[in-house]
């Protein structure tokens, strides 16, 4: 190894550098550590990403997929843990016999020891700790040179070449035993417990390891007292430099729980050393930060300096990562998989007091939810709602019988948390979004990619609060990925992107406006009686005005009756009844609102309602709130195409004087035609339009396709016309029954049947 690092500290002599898996985090790290170096580096990985693109801009030579013809000529190739012996770039580096080939570790060792070395190691904050340190180290002026496991913000970027500088701080990964490989001059040893033990024998097997690198720490010794291995591991040694809460070196009093971060007092063997405000929330991070402390120390830093620099450090990206912050919402993300880091991830946000803490969960490798599902199952009682996704393979093969749902079924055994099985992370955002409640904190936590859950979430909630909040309270109320099989009577459809409920026309055209300008796509829908909403939702503002003034119907003195596109048709009729007008009694049996009805030009009984409207306002596509006479608008057939792009707000209705008598009698007749020829299960009316020459219900029993059913979509054998859910059918179902009528229609009868009801939504949930 010496050798090595001799060849890669020999500026006159550059070399040509290889990575085999580029785009990974501790592979991008090499690669600027080389770079910085002056060396020619080269990387490759199976697809273009963000990375491999951020990479090429400070100067990588970047090809893809892996060819042998990419490792021709480098003097070394690096390869990835993921990299199989079959990979061509792997397998022409290790044929050649003038490349020398390395494991990343090798080479992390090697670039380590041309420095004095600082190795962080331990089971659980490693990346918080050792960018702490190299940050510390950095304000002290020390200009330490840094590798870490993840993308830190402060830090400018996973790795840095330091030119001047004498230290290097370095992330030690103990999951694949190459800690013994590094020969640091200082090491620090957080915690060390049974993890990784698709690699490990047991905790001994772990416990050999951390030893070797201790025997091979020259300098500093840096070790947590409060956990039993480190201790024993370290403590009788000359080197070793103790930290945590009491009997130890450096120690932490007089703590100060602020919202969001910690103060705390700092002592060393008793003595105060003075007052340190740490950036970051969770005695964990107390403990982590009194290590970058005790090693700063003896690095010889200024105090004032290390504890100024505690001040601004804003934690590693998905280490307690504030995703959303708002006076209602707060979202968090990390990387915690372990369930000591998910209590300790818990306790930190419990400080934060929130009303609920809300988690999502990302299981980390089946064979880590195999062993440790029982402690998953005791730790996740810290939080109040929980939903877990599928399993995180990060490249292991699946175990049998091991899933999300096997810690759904451990936390059933440690207590009443309710808790759901999301199994598909694209979607498992709509769940979890639908119910975040005012005054929650949702935390995304695992180490594989359940963050995109909490981006999405965050990025809708930023929408929709803003579309509530930029109008006065109880103008608009609005929730995220509300499941529109609650507002269709067929019971079938996926999320509402936002659903909105304005209530005054001003909070209607305001939402409309915000929409367009933002080219968020809108959809207005009534009692949704007349819809199939497709499984994968609607993308957008599904708007459904309800409540204030769209709730209202009222008479005037000429008798018209003035009624709020939220109103129901029956409630019309109703009110114009019990008011003595008549001619209203054909809505009674139909279940939409007026705005829908209007929309669709509803009738029966050879009545519509545009025979009875005298005028409607609507909004129109500038957002203007406008009113038109009957005599303006055009009216066909179950539809007005007016309505399609401009949206219905109120509406005045004319009927005809009336007695009681004849008004119930009316009533009475269409309630029993309806009993008679119509099914009770749920549906969305008639399904296709009348052709002219026959009703599409007749065409439908003529061909004998009564009864027939796709999974639990039927068509009804009351009403040939009727599609129903028998209780749990996909709108998918539904979509191929009516696509398989109109293909026999077309084929045996040469008719075409164009759907009545109105189809929306994407098939595939894309957002
Ligand atoms: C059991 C049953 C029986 C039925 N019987 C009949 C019947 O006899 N006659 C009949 O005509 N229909 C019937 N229907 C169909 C349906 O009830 C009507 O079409 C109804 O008027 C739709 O109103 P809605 O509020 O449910 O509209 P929705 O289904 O919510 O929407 C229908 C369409 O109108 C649009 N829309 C909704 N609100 C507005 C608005 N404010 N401005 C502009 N566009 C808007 C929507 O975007 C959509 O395109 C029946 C349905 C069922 C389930």
């Amino acid at each position: 190894m010496i050798e090595l690092s001799q060849r890669l500290t020999e500026r006159s002599q550059p070399l040509h550098i290889h990575l085999i898996g580029v785009a990974g985090s501790g592979m991008s790290g090499l690669a600027l550590l080389l770079m910085g170096m002056g060396h020619k580096v080269s990387g490759s990985d199976r697809v273009t990403t963000a990375e491999s693109e951020r990479m090429q801009g400070v100067g990588l030579i970047f090809s893809s997929p892996h060819s042998a013809a990419a490792v021709k000529g480098a003097d070394i190739v690096v390869y990835s843990s993921a990299i199989q012996p079959n990979n061509p770039a792997y397998a022409a580096a290790k044929k050649s016999k003038t490349t020398q080939l390395l494991r990343r570790a090798e080479c992390l060792a090697a670039i380590l020891h041309t420095r004095k070395g600082i190795v962080i190691s331990g089971t659980h904050g490693k990346t918080t700790t050792s960018s702490m340190t190299a940050h510390v180290l950095r304000e002290a002026g020390q200009k330490p040179s840094h590798y870490v496991g993840a993308e830190i913000p402060i830090l400018g970027a996973n790795a840095k070449w330091s030119e001047d500088g004498e230290f290097m701080v370095a992330e030690g990964d103990e999951s694949d035993g190459t800690l013994a490989l590094y020969h640091p001059e200082h090491s620090v040893m957080l915690n060390i417990e049974a993890e990784h033990l698709d690699f490990y024998r047991d905790l001994d097997h772990i416990r050999e390891v951390f030893t070797q690198l201790a025997n091979q720490t020259t300098g500093k010794l840096v070790y947590c007292a409060e956990d039993p291995v480190a201790h024993e591991i370290c403590a009788a040694r000359e080197n070793a430099i103790s930290y945590g809460w009491e009997d130890a070196d450096y120690t932490a009093s007089d703590i100060r729980d602020l919202k969001g971060s910690s103060a705390f007092t700092v002592k060393r063997r008793g003595e105060v050393l003075g007052d340190v405000e740490l950036g970051i929330p969770g005695n964990h991070n107390i403990l982590n930060s009194l290590a970058a402390i005790a090693l700063a120390d003896s690095c010889g830093a200024d105090f004032t300096l290390v504890a100024r620099a505690l001040a601004t450090f804003a934690g590693a990206k998905r280490r307690f990562e504030t995703k959303y912050l708002s006076p209602n919402y707060r979202i968090i993300d990390d990387y915690g998989h372990h369930p000591s880091e998910l209590a300790a991830t818990l306790q930190t946000a419990r400080t934060l007091k929130p009303k609920r803490l809300v988690v999502l969960f990302q299981p980390h490798r089946y064979t880590r939810t195999q062993a440790l599902a029982d402690d998953f199952g005791k730790v996740l009682q810290g939080a109040d709602l929980v939903f877990i996704t599928d399993v995180y393979a990060a490249s292991e093969k699946p175990i049998k019988g091991i899933s999300g749902a096997t810690l759904v079924e451990a936390m059933k055994l440690h207590g009443d948390i309710p808790s759901t099985y999301v199994p598909d992370l694209a979607t498992a955002h709509h769940a979890i979004g639908h119910a975040l409640q005012p005054g929650d904190l949702l935390i995304t936590l695992g180490a594989g990619n359940v963050h995109e859950a909490g981006s999405r979430i965050a990025a809708d909630l930023k929408i929709l609060e803003e579309m509530r909040g930029l109008m006065p309270p109880g103008e608009i109320d609005g929730k995220l990925y509300e499941p529109m099989s609650r507002h269709t009577t067929l019971l079938v459809g996926g999320p509402a992107q936002y659903w909105m409920e304005p209530h005054s026309f001003y909070g209607f055209a305001f939402l409309v406006d915000y929409c367009r300008e933002r080219g968020i796509p809108v959809r207005v829908v009534g009692r949704g009686s007349n819809l199939l909403v497709r499984d994968g939702g609607i993308r957008g503002a599904v708007i459904h005005p309800m409540g204030g003034v769209f709730s209202e119907v009222s008479v005037d003195g000429r008798g018209h009756i003035i009624a709020g596109a939220g109103v129901r048709l029956k409630k019309l009729a109703s009110i114009a009844g019990g008011n003595g007008i008549g001619g209203f009694e054909w809505m009674e049996g139909i279940p939409g609102n007026i705005g829908g009805a209007l929309r669709m030009n509803a009738g029966a009984m050879g009545i519509e309602m545009f025979d009875q409207v005298v005028r409607v306002t609507f909004l129109d596509e500038d957002g203007v709130i406008r009113t038109r006479e009957r005599e303006e608008i055009v009216a066909k057939y179950r539809n007005v195409p007016e309505l399609r792009r401009n949206f219905a707000l109120q509406a005045v209705f004319k009927g005809k004087n009336d007695s009681a008598a004849n008004i119930k009698e009316r009533w009475d007749a269409s309630r029993e035609k309806r009993k008679a020829s119509q099914p009770i299960a749920a549906s969305a009316g008639c399904t296709f339009k009348n052709p002219e020459e026959v009703p599409a219900g007749r065409v439908i029993d003529s061909m004998g396709l009564k009864g027939s059913t796709c999974g639990k979509a039927t068509v009804s054998e009351v009403h040939g016309n009727f599609v129903v859910n028998q209780g749990g059918a996909s709108a998918l179902e539904i979509l191929t029954l009516i696509e398989f009528i109109q293909g026999k229609a077309r084929n045996e009868r040469g008719v075409e049947l164009e759907t009545e009801i109105k189809i929306l939504g994407e098939e595939e949930a894309s957002f």
